[in-house]
């Protein structure tokens, strides 16, 4: 039978319906799926030896005729399978434990190659544990020994040496009749090996920088057709949705800026730009302001939208939390009143929209904006604040909010700092705003990674503080994982108990994500009317709280956060005029931990931090396992900053040519093809 790319594993020769089962829980179900299994690793059997010379320590690779093998018992029970091997030079023992099969597979006058550790067992030098391979009468290359071989990821009854020998299979029977669909000019452009010759060298290199030059070139693919897809998906908006233009005189938006009493920093004034002339358009815009906590973004998202009332349309801004809602709601009414734009709140326990304000311009909310009681009239702009699952369904939602099909402009608000070269990739299909810069005169908050031993002295100091200077304190109690909400709960309530007796004689109040929603409004609205000089509480403290007279946070187990996160939540003192202080307490004493942490005493903005731990921890770190669209790559690196500029910029030159992806049609197919991969993968 004939096999292309999408054939099914089943068809390959010697694999048939057992194996094609097993190895799908290795995510392989075509052709291609094998074909790209990329070796982890490589053993270097490639020092080829004679029987007399080889050195105990040494991996070599012998060949020689099987003079005896038989299997015994060692004393301590141990089943051995030994072989005795000689060529011209020499006769050497060989053996294996537990592998009694063995016996049936290699026989005596057999040629075989066997690779592995020279030792000593007992008093004789041996080979331990051999790779093998059995040299047929046809002779050929051999594939398990005598060179680099590749090892791959395995599961139970699939072997790197079964997938090793299948693989082997594709590539000298298979792969000839295989298409380079990458474009001749980027791979020349690039510098690249061609697809044949990569995926070749990916799997049975002669030196390991070829090895990596086959890897290069694949990640290259990975990265591009990552890239494809989400410029795509952009084009396909842009050319099937349409939204209200919206423009507003520029003497308005002086004028509103005017009553601000500050002056807008210069990154401020740039997005603000973008996003205007994002506005203008017909087309939906889709763009992420990122910016780090205190970088004052909110101010940014009121002038779009101000944009949008004036116009005569609606808009929202949506909260992940109650509380944040609450919180925005009285920012953008304080913004916004001196103008005298009536803004609302609507969430799941309160509503300010009166019957004679329905058409209320802006309103601000929870996820109950998207109820299907609520319908909107106009709506031109929807703003979403730290909300990464605000997805393609929601999307639609709202699309099918407006009676007339207009779908809303989009901005999205986020502190998380995404990395440029994730943001490039993934959100490849977002506009992106930056707020690099942070408004004058912002302190740094002066932050410690503190031994254990010093715990007493920490509280103590904080004591003072206190006492002192009036200032709050957050005390963070560490982050338990999401399936332990409740012991996370219970945690925090002891470790209320313990601080309480520590901190005598002040209050303390707690807080976490068990407490009805207006049981926290009150909690936070209590602590910022400064009933309780210490605020306990799981890592639920939303993002954006801000208390001005916050200064001190105490972080416990400091070691299961994100540096990311880290920042954010310290970013929750240091809002007000006091000097403000971030102490990290951590369990794990190893010196990757503390390092990792410390970086938080001398980095002081979030990008720089994502950047460290993105080299650290990886891309799932960051973002948590409830991120959900960031790729798992299989080949590529999210920390390869070089491969992710180049085929971002490949990507635009390809989709600019003057008949866009259709130019090429086997990498539309390649595109195609990966889509539903994909869509495999994730069922
Ligand atoms: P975030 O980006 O974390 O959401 P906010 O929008 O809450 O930040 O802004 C944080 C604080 O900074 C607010 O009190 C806001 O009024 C103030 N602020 C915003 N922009 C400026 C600026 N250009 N100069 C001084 N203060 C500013
Ligand atoms: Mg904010």
């Amino acid at each position: 039978m004939d096999l292309n790319l999408e054939s099914p594993v089943r068809f390959i020769p010697h694999v048939g319906p057992v194996m094609a089962t097993r190895v799908e829980r290795l995510g392989i179900y075509t052709v291609e799926d094998l074909l790209y299994h990329i070796p982890f690793r490589y053993d270097d059997f490639s020092l080829v030896s004679p029987i007399n010379r080889v050195q105990p320590g040494e991996t070599v690779t012998v060949t020689g005729v099987v003079e005896s093998m038989k299997a015994f018992y060692t004393k301590t029970g141990k089943k051995v399978q030994e072989a005795r091997v000689s060529d011209q030079t020499g006769r050497l023992t060989v053996v294996w434990f537990n592998q009694p099969y063995l016996i049936k597979v290699i026989h005596e006058g057999d040629t075989i190659h066997l690779s592995g550790n020279i030792a000593w067992f007992g008093s004789k030098l041996v080979m331990m544990s051999p790779q093998y391979e059995i040299i047929s009468a046809q002779g050929g290359e051999s594939l398990h020994t005598g060179r680099l071989v590749p090892v791959y990821p395995e599961t139970e009854g699939v072997s790197s040496k079964w997938l090793r020998s299948r693989i082997a299979f594709l590539l000298t029977g298979f792969i000839a009749q295989l298409q380079d669909y990458l474009p001749p000019q980027v791979i020349k452009k690039q510098g690249l090996m061609e697809l044949q010759t990569a995926l070749s060298a990916v799997h049975f290199p002669k030196t390991l920088s070829e090895a990596s030059m086959g890897k290069r070139r694949l990640a290259f693919d990975e990265l591009l057709l990552l890239q494809l897809r989400s410029l795509e998906q952009k084009r396909m908006r842009e050319n099937t949705e349409h939204s209200y233009q919206l423009t507003t005189p520029k003497e308005r938006i002086k004028t509103f800026l005017n009553t601000l009493p500050f002056t807008l920093t210069g990154d401020q004034t740039k997005s603000i730009n973008e996003i205007l002339s994002d506005l203008a358009r017909s087309i939906p815009a889709n763009r992420l302001l990122e910016g780090d906590v205190g970088s004052g973004k909110t101010v940014v998202a009121a002038v779009a939208m101000y944009t949008a009332y004036s116009g005569g349309y609606q808009s929202i801004l949506m909260a992940p939390t109650q509380i944040l809602a609450e919180q925005h709601f009285e920012t953008i009414q304080k913004l916004l009143t001196p103008l005298n734009v009536p803004v609302d709140l609507m969430t799941g326990n309160k509503k300010t929209i009166t019957k004679s304000r329905k058409s209320a311009s802006i309103i601000v909310g929870t996820h109950a904006l998207l109820s299907d009681a609520i319908s909107y009239k106009k709506l031109a702009l929807v703003v979403v604040d730290e909300q990464h699952r605000f997805g393609v369904e929601q999307r639609a939602k709202l699309m099918e909010k407006n009676p007339d099909g207009m779908t809303p402009h989009l901005l999205t608000m986020t502190a998380t700092p995404i990395p440029r070269t994730l943001a490039k990739t993934v959100f490849g299909s977002l506009d992106l705003s930056v707020l690099g810069e942070m408004p004058k005169g912002r302190q740094k908050i002066k932050t410690w990674v503190i031994p254990e031993e010093k715990r007493k002295n920490a509280y103590t100091w904080i004591k003072k503080q206190i006492n002192e200077t009036g200032a709050q304190v957050f005390i963070i109690c560490p982050l338990i994982d999401e399936s332990e909400a409740l012991s996370e709960v219970k945690a925090v309530k002891e470790e209320y108990k313990k601080l309480q007796k520590e901190f005598t004689g002040l209050s303390i109040g707690l807080l976490h994500g068990k407490l009805k929603p207006n049981e926290k409004t009150n909690v936070i609205a209590d602590f910022r009317a400064k009933k309780y000089s210490i605020l306990v509480a799981t890592p639920v403290v939303e993002v954006g709280i801000d208390i001005p007279n916050a200064a001190i946070m105490l972080i416990e187990g400091a070691d299961r956060f994100g540096l990311g996160q880290l920042h954010q939540l310290r970013g929750r003192v240091g809002r007000g005029s006091l000097q403000s202080y971030c102490f990290l307490f951590t369990q794990a004493d190893d010196e990757k931990t503390t390092t990792r942490l410390k970086a938080l005493e001398t980095l002081h903005d979030g990008p720089a931090l994502a950047e460290v731990d993105l080299k650290l921890r990886g891309p799932g770190e960051i973002f948590g396992t409830r991120q959900h669209g960031v790729p798992n790559l299989k080949i590529a690196a999210f920390t390869d900053i070089s491969t992710i500029n180049n085929t971002h910029n490949a990507a635009l030159e390809l989709m600019n040519d003057t008949n866009g992806l259709n130019a090429f049609p086997l990498l539309r197919e390649k595109l195609e093809r990966s889509k539903i991969q994909e869509d495999l993968r994730q069922d």
